[in-house]
């Protein structure tokens, strides 16, 4: 298929890798509308991909070795328990560990690169409504209407959309938290105690940390971190609103209630070893931030002439570890159903049939590690290396932790 006017709402991620897509596919015009202006703005995060899921994506032309990563080899579980095991805790096991970890920004920054200068990138600019049509749509914005042969929706978790598409669907509160934080790497409390290529899971009752190095961009490191818990049921989250009703808006860098620093300092003293628990409290304020966890997925990719990409289409929980392939992936198959149909429906249908699926999975995956890892853990204490590869597979349970492999 040749030719056509295409919108993509959004230029993160997805947005950009879905104008890249749709330009290698062989649409004539490209507008990608994106409301922040100039630069996104980067929380000095991570991302971390699968080796395999990145292998597939270089080779598909959507990441290359240029980007600065670290690689993982390995994660070491550690388990607070008693003074005599050392400030990492007692280590139940370890597993294989594949993976590259990324600075968000540097990520944004590459593909951003990669949108042809044909595409009209317009920063700073709303999408307020899109309307549907049989043979196409209306890009709604304070400019006026633009019609389109086909939409994409690349707008994240409160895709606009998707609100077109499908408005019943709304993201879904899990019922716990997930902080984040980062910060540089020459901080580490003893950082001879813990290597570079270790990925640590500190487990505790009812939560967990993920911790593992990302790049800086300046040849050094920064330490990036999450940690799910449930909070009390009486704690003030201070996020000003029901989360059962409203979307998953989280509370910025700074911001943390009084009471929610005192919980994070009481999983901090109480439930993490030493070394991990000291790791946490290094991270300043403005280094610090709280996403309340929550999950969706739409019934389908696309309808009529509007397809869905990345967040916009399905969330699933962080403990999947492919958020960002996931959003790549979808540009991937978004390229070939171009490339291979003669009509938009038909283009619309390849990859719909090809993506629907895997976000429902990967969703579907997302609460069961959910539930492992936070809701319903385990006795961490009693387990072993074989106690823990038993319960993984339970957890995991076939799942793709990582992102699907990418059939193109
Ligand atoms: C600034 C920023 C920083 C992030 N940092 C991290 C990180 O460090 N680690 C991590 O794991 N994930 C991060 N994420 C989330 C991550 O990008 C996504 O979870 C995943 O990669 C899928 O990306 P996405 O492009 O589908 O969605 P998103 O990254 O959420 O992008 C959606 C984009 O659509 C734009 N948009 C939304 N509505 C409209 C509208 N009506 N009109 C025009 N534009 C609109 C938004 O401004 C945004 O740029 C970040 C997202 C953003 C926007």
């Amino acid at each position: 298929m040749r030719g056509g006017k295409v919108a993509v709402v959004g230029g993160s991620i997805a947005g950009c890798a879905a104008a890249l897509a749709a330009h290698r596919g062989g649409a004539d015009e490209i507008t990608v509308y994106e409301r922040t202006t100039g630069h996104l703005a980067d929380r000095g995060v991570g991302v971390a991909v699968h080796t395999s899921r990145y292998r597939e994506l270089e080779s598909a032309g959507y990441l290359d070795a240029d980007m600065p990563w670290v690689q993982l080899e390995r994660r070491r579980w550690y388990v607070r328990d008693g003074s005599a095991t050392g400030p990492l805790g007692r280590e139940i096991g370890a597993m294989p560990f594949s993976f590259r970890t990324y600075n968000w920004g540097h990520l944004w920054r590459e593909l951003r690169g990669r949108v042809p200068d044909s595409v009209v990138f317009r920063s700073g600019v709303v999408v307020e409504e899109v309307r549907p049509g049989i043979e196409g749509a209306e890009v709604v914005t304070a400019d006026g209407t633009e019609r389109v042969d086909l939409v994409i929706g690349a707008d994240g978790y409160r895709s606009v959309v998707r609100e077109a598409a499908f408005p019943t669907v709304r993201p879904a509160y899990a019922g716990y938290l997930a902080w984040r934080g980062a910060f540089p790497a020459d901080r580490l409390p003893d950082p001879e105690l813990w290597a570079r290529e270790d990925g640590a899971y500190v487990v505790f009752p009812g939560g967990h940390s993920v911790v593992y190095r990302i790049p800086d961009g300046a040849g050094g490191h920064r330490v990036n971190w999450l940690l799910y818990t449930t909070p009390p049921p009486d704690l003030d989250l201070g996020l000003g609103h029901d989360l059962r009703l409203t979307g998953p808006a989280g509370l910025p860098p700074g911001k943390l209630t009084e009471a929610l620093s005192s919980h994070l300092t009481y999983v901090c003293d109480e439930l993490l070893p030493p070394y991990w628990g000291e790791l946490v409290r290094t991270t300043l304020p403005d280094e610090l931030f709280l996403q309340p966890m929550y999950d969706f997925t739409a019934p389908r990719y696309t309808t009529d002439r509007m397809l869905l990409m990345g967040d916009a289409a399905t969330v699933a929980r962080p403990h999947t570890g492919a958020g960002a392939v996931k959003a790549l992936q979808d540009a991937t198959a978004l390229e070939s159903a171009f490339a291979t149909a003669t009509t938009w429906q038909d283009a619309l249908d390849t990859y719909d049939t090809n993506r629907t699926a895997v976000g429902g999975a990967m969703v579907d995956l997302g609460r069961r590690l959910g539930r492992a890892f936070v809701q319903e853990t385990p006795h961490w204490r009693s387990m072993d290396q074989t106690a823990l590869e038993t319960w993984w597979k339970q957890a995991e349970a076939g799942g793709t932790f990582g992102g699907r492999e990418l059939k193109r």
